[in-house]
């Protein structure tokens, strides 16, 4: 990545017009620091660390994401509801980005468009809360915010907002990253290798499914290389960290002026979005978000209106610059058919184009008698379908999938084809927030969207 190599300048608020203007907004799903002073110390630490991702690279995603946007390209993105801090280790990421290299296979394949992969890792460690506490056996403690706020131990101590984590949170989201860079442009992910990526996981029908689809590509590229073309540039992959932009003592801290141009970049990502819960109109975070350059996405719930969808487009893309803004769905299943059109049309009458994407996991949770948080693997499935159809019918891109996976076997989510029922979640449940498709699950609904996007992707039947 070509990039200026001066050094940032963290900016005085006086020197970028309305940088902290979110300071005098209202704010939501913020930690109560025990020490104020602690806190501030932490962040101005944070200021002074280098950037985790380049606006340069920042940048190029804008333009990909521009393509998504234009139905020239395909935004796969996923990863853990939450990261942990112990959960950062190599074997863990080594498997969350392979299942999503083997789902952008899948999808590329069916597609036959580029598809943009980013992780909600390096960075996914803030969470909103529904309950500022938690109360277990008649105790009651502040409520699990992630492990850059607080620890997910039910104790006092641990309860209590720390922040430490704040900079371990840093550390802990650059030898993520450097992991991720690693794989990504040091020949692991290079598309000869498209077989590989299938060592270690258990054998099931997804993989023996994609083991057929790998054949395919080795085939192509064999006969490609045959007829002379040079394949060096499979090497590598672009592969881009997001994260929720939730925890103002972290991205204000992070937030860089480029030398290049003199303009705002939040570093600790390449791509933030808005959450459901904190994306009122005149609250902080929209505002804050509303002056960096970064791609930005917004979730958005059942309850948006269009009006509503106008004011955030008006607020957070004024230039309707293409790339800019991702609108993130999370509708439910049963709400995906009525609840998305009306937006879509009205978009057909304003001169925005932002990339939709769908998020087939946040409208569909619900909670066994047992006690588990969890989602059934086929409305998951029937939201994906809902939101193409209603694309279709409208006339609009379907651009990209928003997923929370994990490469590991867990068994957090209902169904799929090895019918996880209510007694098997105990065997596997690993996440300390939302439940995960596990490896199987993730590849079955990589296959499932490429044959929505129209493609050819193989069936089991066909093997
Ligand atoms: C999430 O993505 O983990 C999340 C909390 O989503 P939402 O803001 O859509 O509820
Ligand atoms: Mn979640």
């Amino acid at each position: 990545m070509v990039y200026t190599s001066e050094p940032v300048v963290l900016p005085e608020p006086a020197v970028v017009a309305g940088l902290d203007h979110w300071r005098t907004l209202p704010i939501k799903q913020q930690p109560t620091w025990p020490s104020a002073e602690e806190a501030a110390a932490a962040s101005a630490e944070i200021a002074t660390m280098p950037p985790l991702v380049f606006a340069g690279e920042v940048d190029q995603l804008r333009e990909r994401l521009a393509r998504a946007a234009q139905g020239r390209a395909f935004l796969l993105q996923g990863g853990d509801c939450a990261e942990t801090f112990a959960g950062a280790t190599a074997d863990q990421i080594r498997n969350r980005v392979k299942t999503i290299l083997q789902m952008a296979v899948v999808l590329t394949y069916g597609a036959s468009m580029p598809v943009i992969k980013m992780g909600r890792m390096a960075g996914q460690f803030a969470k909103p809360r529904s309950s500022d506490t938690e109360t277990r056996g008649g105790v009651t403690l502040p409520a699990y915010r992630g492990d850059i706020v607080n620890g997910y131990d039910f104790t006092p101590e641990s309860r209590n907002a720390d922040p430490a984590r704040l900079v371990r949170g840093y550390h802990t989201a650059a030898s993520t990253l450097n992991l991720i860079r690693a794989f990504t442009q040091g020949g692991f992910a290079d598309l000869r290798q498209v077989h590989s990526w299938n060592k270690g996981f258990a054998q099931n029908p997804a993989n023996a499914r994609y083991e057929h689809l790998a054949r395919e590509i080795d085939r192509a590229i064999k006969f490609m290389e045959a007829a002379g073309a040079d394949f060096d540039e499979l090497k590598r992959v672009e592969f881009y960290a997001s994260h929720e932009g939730l925890l103002m003592d972290y991205e204000r801290p992070m937030t860089r002026i480029d030398s290049r141009t003199g303009l705002p970049y939040d570093t600790s990502a390449h791509f933030l979005w808005i959450g459901e819960r904190t994306r009122e109109l005149d609250g902080a975070h929209v505002d804050f978000f509303s002056r960096v350059r970064n791609p930005i996405g917004v979730k958005l719930g059942p309850s948006t209106t269009p009006e509503a969808m106008e004011r955030l487009i008006d607020k957070l893309d004024p230039e309707r610059e293409p790339g800019r803004l991702t609108f993130i769905t999370r509708m439910g299943a049963g709400k995906i058919r009525d609840a998305l059109p009306p937006l879509l049309e009205h978009i057909k009458t304003l001169d925005a184009t932002p990339l939709w994407v769908t998020d087939p996991m946040h409208g569909n949770g619900l909670t066994t008698p047992t006690g588990y948080k969890t989602r059934r693997f086929d409305d998951v499935v029937d939201e994906v379908r809902g939101f193409f159809e209603s694309h279709r019918a409208v006339g609009t891109f379907p651009g990209g999938i928003h997923v929370e996976l994990t490469g590991d076997d867990v068994t957090e989510c209902l169904g799929g084809s090895e019918q996880i029922d209510e007694e098997t979640l105990a065997t596997r449940y690993e996440s300390l927030c939302d439940p995960r498709l596990n490896h199987m699950q993730s590849l079955e609904l990589a296959f499932l969207v490429a044959e929505e996007l129209g493609g050819t992707a193989p069936t089991t039947a066909a093997l």
